[in-house]
Order: C-alpha cells, then sequence, then structure tokens
C-alpha cells in the first residue's frame, strides 16, 4: 500500500512598497533587518532554498533546496520584490520546480492571485484581471502555464471558479472546512452533507460550473497542517515524519498540507531543517510514504466524485468572506474589546475609488488602446518583465490604436499603472487584522491615493471628498487615531512624493553618493516605479526663478534640468530645478537642503496633479505643485525616504572606507615585526581598533605571511571589547571577501583550506552559511580531487561527500 505526500507553501507577503517608488521603506521592527521582507527572506525564503541536512556530528549531508521537493505558491508582488532584492533566491525557486517538473512531469509551482484581493469580493473584471496577472508572472517566471492556483485565503465562491476555469486553471486548494456535500459524478446528483471530520481528504474532487466548465479541489488535511503551524510539529523533524507518516499509512491517496510558507523559519527557527527531514524521508520512499505535487497526483488520479463548497467561504473565516468586508469578529484576538466596524467603511471607500478608476481607465483609454479592457487584461505580460523590451513593444502593437501620440502613449503606462495601484489597494491584509490605524489599511490607502494621482494626471477629475465620506464613518479603536478620514489626512496624504520632493529625493542621493554629475553630463536615478534623469547646467543662476524662498534665492545653488518617468514611459515630463545642496557651507542644517522644481511643458502635455493637504481646514485636494514652482525642503521628505537615504549613504560611505582601510591594512600588516619578549599584545591598539574589521580580510589574503604576528593579532581580533556591531560588519566583511573567493568555477582548493585554518584561529565562531551555499553546486569536484574533498570537510560538510 503507498499513499502520497504534497507539503505546501504559500509565500506571499503584504505589499510594502511605496508606490511612487516601488521600493520598501525600512522599517525599524523587522531590525536587524532593514524591513520585514528583507526579514522573512533571511529567515525562511533563503532557508527553504539551502535547508541544511545534518549527520549525528552535525556535519552537512545535504543542502536541500525544499523548492524542489515541496509544493508551493509565491505571490507575484513579492515575485517582484525578489527579483530585485535576491534574484539567487528567486533563481533556486524556479530551479526547484524546473527540477520537479522533470521528475514528475508537473511541476511544485503553482500561481496566486495578483494582489492577493479575496476575489469573491471584487468585480467580474477585478477577477478575470488578478487570474490573468497571476498566470502571466508565473509563465514569466517559470517558462510554463501554470496548472494551480492559490486563492489568498482560500476565499472561494463560483464565480472565482469560473473565472480560474475560464482561463485553463485546473486546480485549487481549500481547507477541509470549505465542503459541504460530496456527490458522484454521475446525474442526478445525489449529495451526501460533510464536515472537516468526515470528508476524505485523500483524493480530488471535482466542482461544476454553470458554464458546463469544472475545477478540481483538493483539501489539505486540517489537523497536521494546523498542527505545523501553531503546535509546534517542527521543532523535531522526526516526531514530524512520524505524525505525517503514521497519518499517511492509515488510508491510500494524498495527504497534502496546506502551510504558511513563513511557518518554516520565520515563525519557528530551523524549521526548514525539520521540513528537509520530512522531504527526505519522503523522498527514499521510506514507511511507503512517496513524494508528489498535486498536479502530478490530478494527472493520475482524475476527481472520481464532486463537491460542493459552502460559498462564499475561506480557510480564515467562520463567517463566509466577511472577515474582508464587515465586524464578523474574527480577528488575530490580540484586542478582545475592540470592533471591527471600520472593516465596511474602508471598503467602501476603496471601491469608490475603484469605480472612478475604472470609469476614467475606459474613457480615457478608448483614445489610446483598441480595447482598453483587453489591454490592461494583458498588460499583466509587461509587467512579468518590465525591462524586457519585447513583451512592452508587443503590447504596443497588439493593443495601441495605430496613430497614438507620443503624449497618449505615455498617458497609456500611467493610466495602467494607475489600475495597478487601485487593484494593489484592495490587497486582503488591509481587512485581516482588528485595527484601521494599523500599517496594513494604510498601505491599501497609501496605494488608493497613487491611483487617484495618476488617474489626475491623465486628466480624470477626481474627488477625494467622496472618499474621505466614507473614510469618515471607519472608527479606529484607538481613541486618540480618531477616524480613517483623520489617519488618512494625517498619515497617508503625506506620504505622496510630488515631483519635487523625487528630484530633491534624487538629488541627494546623488550627493550622499558622492556621485553628483559635471555640467552637462546627464545621470540616472531609477526605482523599480520611477526613474528620475538629471543634468546641471553650467550657469546656476539660469533656472533660479526670481522672488522664490529656498534654493532659488540663495546665490550657490545648482541649477538643471530633471526628466521624471515611469519606468515604461517614453517621454516622462521635464522640469527645471535650482537645488541648495545638503553639503553646502553656510547652510544651517542638512535639512535645509531645498529644491525649486519649475515644469516645462512641452505643448501637448497637461500639468501633473498630485496631492495637497490643507492641514487646517483637515482637507486634501489635487492640486498641480509645479506650474507655479514647487518648493520643497529636506525635511518635507517622507520619514521613510531619508531613512533609505541615509542607507545608501551609509552603503557607499562603507565601501569607499573599505577600500581604502583595506589596502592600508594589509600595508600595516605586512611591516609588522615580531614581538618583542616581554611584549603580549599589540602596540596602539586604540588604532589598530579603526581597522580592526579589515585585519580578518588581510589575514585571510596571506595567511602565511603572517605566521610570526598570529598570537597576538588573534589576541586583538578575540578581544572582548569589540562590540557586536563591529563583529558583525566584520563577520559580512569576511564572508563577502570569500564569497569573492569562490566566484571562479574551480576554486583554489588549498587557498580555501588555507583561509579555513586561519578562519578557524581568528573568527572560530565564523558563520560559514552563505560560503557553504556557494560551495555546495561544486561538490562534484570532490570525487578523485582529495584537496577538494578536504575543504568541503573543513567547511562544515561530512566526510562521505566525496565518496557521493
Ligand atoms: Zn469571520
Amino acid at each position: 500500500m503507498s499513499s502520497q505526500l504534497c507539503i505546501h507553501g504559500h509565500f506571499y507577503q503584504p505589499p510594502r512598497e511605496n508606490p511612487w517608488l516601488g521600493s520598501v521603506f525600512p522599517e525599524s521592527s523587522a531590525a536587524p533587518s532593514p524591513d520585514w521582507n528583507s526579514r522573512i527572506l533571511r529567515e525562511s525564503y533563503r532557508p527553504l532554498a539551502y535547508a541544511r541536512r545534518l549527520d549525528g556530528r552535525g556535519r552537512i549531508v545535504e543542502i536541500m533546496n525544499c523548492y524542489e521537493w515541496m509544493s508551493f505558491n509565491v505571490g507575484p508582488t513579492l515575485n517582484r520584490w525578489m527579483q530585485v532584492n535576491s534574484p539567487d533566491t528567486l533563481k533556486r525557486i524556479v530551479e526547484g520546480d524546473k527540477a520537479s517538473v522533470e521528475r514528475l512531469g508537473h511541476g511544485n509551482a503553482i500561481a496566486q492571485c495578483y494582489h492577493h484581493v479575496i476575489l469573491p469580493l471584487a468585480t467580474d473584471e477585478e477577477r478575470r484581471l488578478q487570474v490573468a496577472w497571476a498566470t502571466a508572472d508565473f509563465a514569466g517566471r517559470f517558462g510554463r502555464r501554470p496548472e494551480g492556483m492559490w486563492l489568498s485565503e482560500a476565499a472561494v465562491d463560483t464565480p472565482t471558479l469560473e473565472t480560474l476555469a475560464e482561463q485553463g486553471i485546473c486546480f485549487t486548494i481549500l481547507a477541509p472546512s470549505q465542503a459541504k456535500a460530496v456527490g458522484g459524478l454521475t446525474e442526478p446528483a445525489s449529495w451526501t452533507p460533510v464536515t472537516e471530520g468526515i470528508l476524505d481528504i485523500s483524493r480530488p474532487y471535482r466542482v461544476d460550473l454553470p458554464s458546463g466548465r469544472s475545477v478540481a479541489v483538493f483539501f489539505y488535511d486540517g489537523a497536521i497542517s494546523q498542527a505545523v503551524a501553531f503546535e509546534r510539529l517542527l521543532s523535531d523533524g522526526e516526531s514530524f515524519w512520524r505524525r505525517l507518516s503514521g497519518r499517511a499509512r492509515e488510508r491510500e491517496g494524498l495527504l497534502s498540507l496546506g502551510t504558511d510558507g513563513e511557518t518554516y523559519g520565520h515563525h519557528f527557527t530551523f524549521g526548514e531543517m525539520a521540513l528537509a527531514h520530512v522531504l527526505a524521508k519522503a523522498r527514499e520512499g521510506e514507511d511507503g510514504v512517496q513524494i508528489t505535487n498535486y498536479s502530478a497526483y490530478l494527472a493520475q488520479n482524475p476527481p472520481k466524485e464532486r463537491v460542493m463548497l459552502h460559498e462564499p467561504s475561506a480557510w480564515s473565516c467562520a463567517h463566509g468572506v466577511e472577515r474582508w468586508a464587515s465586524d464578523c469578529g474574527c480577528t488575530n484576538g490580540d484586542h478582545p474589546g475592540w470592533n471591527q466596524k471600520w472593516r465596511a467603511p474602508l471598503r467602501a471607500a476603496l471601491r469608490s475609488v475603484k469605480n472612478m478608476l475604472d470609469r476614467h481607465f475606459t474613457e480615457a483609454g478608448a483614445r489610446i488602446f483598441r480595447t482598453p479592457a483587453h489591454a490592461l487584461l494583458e498588460y499583466g505580460a509587461v509587467l512579468a518583465a518590465p525591462h524586457d523590451e519585447q513583451p512592452r513593444s508587443l503590447f504596443m502593437e497588439q493593443h495601441f490604436l495605430p496613430d497614438v501620440s507620443r503624449r497618449d502613449r505615455d498617458a497609456a503606462w500611467q493610466l495602467l499603472a494607475m489600475q495597478e495601484a487601485g487593484m494593489a489597494s484592495f490587497a486582503s491584509c488591509a481587512w485581516f487584522f482588528d485595527e484601521i490605524s494599523r500599517i496594513e489599511p494604510l498601505n491599501g490607502l497609501t496605494f488608493a491615493l497613487r491611483a487617484m494621482e495618476l488617474a489626475a494626471t491623465t486628466g480624470a477629475r477626481v474627488d477625494i471628498e467622496e472618499m474621505l465620506g466614507h473614510l469618515e464613518k471607519a472608527i479606529s479603536n484607538k481613541p486618540e487615531e480618531g477616524t480613517g478620514r483623520e489617519l488618512f489626512l494625517k498619515r497617508v496624504a503625506p506620504r505622496s512624493i510630488t515631483p519635487g520632493k523625487l528630484t530633491l529625493n534624487a538629488l541627494c542621493g546623488l550627493c550622499g553618493s558622492g556621485n553628483v554629475p559635471e555640467p552637462g553630463q546627464r545621470v540616472r536615478q531609477a526605482w523599480p516605479e520611477v526613474e528620475v534623469g538629471i543634468e546641471f547646467t553650467a550657469d546656476p543662476s539660469k533656472c533660479a526663478p526670481a522672488g522664490q524662498t529656498g534654493a532659488g534665492s540663495v546665490s550657490g545653488a545648482l541649477a538643471g534640468e530633471c526628466t521624471i518617468k515611469l519606468p515604461l514611459e517614453e517621454r516622462g515630463r521635464v522640469f527645471s530645478f535650482s537645488w541648495l545642496p545638503p553639503d553646502k557651507p553656510g547652510l544651517a542644517h542638512p535639512l535645509d537642503t531645498s529644491v525649486v522644481l519649475n515644469s516645462a511643458l512641452r505643448e501637448d502635455e497637461q500639468p501633473a496633479r498630485y496631492v495637497q493637504l490643507d492641514e487646517a481646514k483637515r482637507t486634501c485636494s489635487l492640486i498641480d505643485p509645479c506650474c507655479e514652482g514647487e518648493v520643497v525642503y529636506g525635511r518635507d521628505l517622507p520619514a521613510g525616504a531619508r531613512q533609505l537615504l541615509v542607507g545608501q549613504w551609509l552603503t557607499a560611505g562603507q565601501e569607499a572606507i573599505n577600500e581604502k582601510a583595506d589596502g592600508l591594512t594589509r600595508f600595516l600588516l605586512g611591516f609588522l615585526p615580531t614581538l618583542e619578549i616581554e611584549q603580549h599584545e599589540l602596540i596602539w591598539t586604540h588604532l589598530w581598533s579603526v581597522f580592526s574589521v579589515h585585519v580578518l580580510p588581510a589575514v585571510l589574503d596571506n595567511p602565511d605571511l603572517l605566521e610570526y604576528a598570529r598570537p597576538y593579532l588573534r589576541e586583538f581580533l578575540q578581544a572582548k571589547d569589540f562590540s557586536p556591531r563591529q563583529l558583525e560588519l566584520r563577520r559580512r566583511l569576511v564572508i563577502s571577501y570569500l564569497q569573492a573567493n569562490l566566484s571562479a568555477c574551480r576554486p583554489d582548493w588549498q587557498a580555501l583550506l588555507r583561509k579555513r585554518e586561519a578562519l578557524r584561529d581568528f573568527m572560530p565562531d565564523a558563520d560559514l552559511w552563505e560560503i557553504q551555499n556557494a560551495l555546495w553546486p561544486l561538490r562534484a569536484q570532490c570525487a578523485g580531487n582529495p584537496d577538494a574533498a578536504r575543504c568541503f570537510e573543513a567547511y562544515g560538510f561530512a566526510s562521505t561527500l566525496g565518496s557521493l
């Protein structure tokens, strides 16, 4: 008797990007990582790509790519973030899917609806768009069409399944509690009511749809999935395996788990190792359990029964999909006395914005696109590869009317970006928790604000008051936060990044990294969602308007021209500016840096409009700040943007210091004489401490040369008076140094061995994780190469690796 195991991980993060830039601003709660995406990448997504399997002595026998052995979906917006911020993790995920296709004929990866919206609460058009964009993103990443799709929060109803079926998606995965009744495939149907305990989850079911199409549904094991999430089942790989194989042996067919990918590593440290242990057991067919994925199982086991679902329903709300629409009482349970009456007005507010966006897209799109709705649906292919010329030109060829002006071609990309931001505002996270002043609802409103600005820029009449009217009815559980209206005015509207703020941000970025260009030389500052081209004119007074405060009125301001455009736009908008840099002598405070921006409208252009806040009157309106010249000071930049700049400057500064200090340290060490007999430590240790992080890379570079100086260098480096932060910096430098040494495809094994020995001596607690990851793909070189085999052993691998 054999049963098959499929462990599914749902990988997703709420959209944290600032919608004007497309970058995630630093979040202090995620420390030591700069933001939560980076933190979960480090704790979960990456460890799963490089999960350790150890022998009894703690040595590595395998670095497993769990994505090769588990079923998974990665949210498209997370894919986009990873593409920029950790392309090698994404590469490993894609490789995992490819390997599973080769093994099983069907891949481990399934798609996920694009913006994680609750599909039963979306319009028909939105549902279609979510599925179409998800499919395009999937095809772009994995090079094949998706067979299955993960529904956000497993939220399902008949229209949702119709949309999946219409677009060729064969199956989805639901919680067992979502099944209402099962029946045979033959007509007339006779239905047997089911509950979670009764439902046979070892097989797929078919949902017959009114259109005549059908979709297959898998139900995961609720009890074990729950235990993985909440009952510390991941604390021990072997007991996890015993629980799974015990359950699997109870009957033939499929045993599948539905889990959040973040459970492994982020919620439970080393959870990825417990998972790898289980996957390895199943891979070896232990206890008669085979490993599979949903697509492969479905291909061999088509549904033999039908299922009727509770509609609408979801995996994390007992009231249909009310958790995302009303005060149903489902929350994370942190604040028992709170209510969620704010949920309905928040949804109404965002819906009123989206309705306006939809009308505007249809009207304004009519002069640009052959069929606006069709163009919107297929825009997902461009989003999947924004830097690829081919999907973009294909899209233009297929969807733009033949005689569209250059101005309208730019407007087209703005309209599409507007709809993207409008859809992102509906990400389910905004309603999931218990309070409207949390980051998730505010992020949703921020995307709506960006969408409204793009609508205004492309000629829509935007009435912010309509949205604010709904938000007035959304009352925070925290009296000091007031209503949604106040939250929008106080916390959301100031996030808007106007052309002036963007230009100042770009200029400060150049300044802090020492890249301010010479007059006449053009430089570009780019973020995922916007680009700024900057060129200084030779004559600083040329662009300074008379009578302006800020940069314009102060002598020595730098003048120039900037172009702001979305990445897909051809022309963008041109402005003249004058800038007072933060490092200008005589400036009282760096935040007095300022920019005066004037729009240089072309004849065929309309002014761009941005949100302006009148705090006294508690109102918000859309204005074109540049028609009359926008003046922006450093202190006007959003806090997150300033944090991001500080991060950029620190990184650039550190790199510059490294380069200098590395060379100097090598030179110093080379001149160091042997110790006097009575001498026990370095002389001038207070000065050496400045170079302490650079000593180790220098020692690693030439361990033999420094034989005589070892004892006191070791004592110096292991002294207790280095702070954990200094040690962290040293650790990072050593890692990047060793990685650089490994980048050759045939590394110098003997040199790597000597470095390892030196590392043992000077930094016994060195973290070899990344180095081991880089070594692992080279393991085939161990065969017949004793140096390579010794090297692997020295870096923590089991000695049997050489004989693999
Ligand atoms: Zn509920």
